[in-house]
């Protein structure tokens, strides 16, 4: 068992087919801070879990280095072992992430069909830069 920390649904991005896109603005939006994080952690590994999965939107408030300090955080006042989720990011983040701990990464698979993934998500996703509005 693994518990999910939804760190933040905020996102620049505008994927057709997603309710956490940037122009929905019917949606409540929220971002974690780096303690909250490290809080959920704690009571995840006091309730006996041994997994944790760190998930966001494309949030541009959250950098590659926030990210590694919470995982140092998390893996070295825990021992939980930590997932991330945060859908596709450059090499570098992935390394550096990799370099502070993270154990493991969830890619949501979409589908194969190119047509149809271009039709949808705004390309190349992982070398674009946004601000977010919230
Ligand atoms: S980048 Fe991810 S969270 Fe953001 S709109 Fe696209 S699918 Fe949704």
């Amino acid at each position: 068992m693994w518990g999910t920390v939804k760190i933040s649904n905020c996102c620049y991005e505008s994927c057709a087919f997603c309710r956490l896109r940037a122009g929905n603005s019917a949606l409540p939006r929220h971002r974690l801070d780096a303690d909250q994080v490290l809080g959920c952690a704690r009571s995840a590994a006091k309730l006996g879990y041994r997994s944790v999965v760190l998930q966001s939107a494309r949030d541009s408030q959250l950098s590659a280095g926030w990210l590694c300090d919470a995982i140092r955080r998390i893996k070295g006042e825990t021992g939980l072992s930590v997932t991330l989720s945060m859908g596709e990011r450059s090499e570098a983040e992935l390394a550096a992430w990799r370099a502070a701990g993270a154990d493991r990464y969830f890619l949501r698979f979409l589908t194969a069909n190119t047509t149809l993934y271009r039709c949808c998500t705004p390309l190349p996703v992982m070398i674009r830069g946004g601000v977010c509005r919230c």
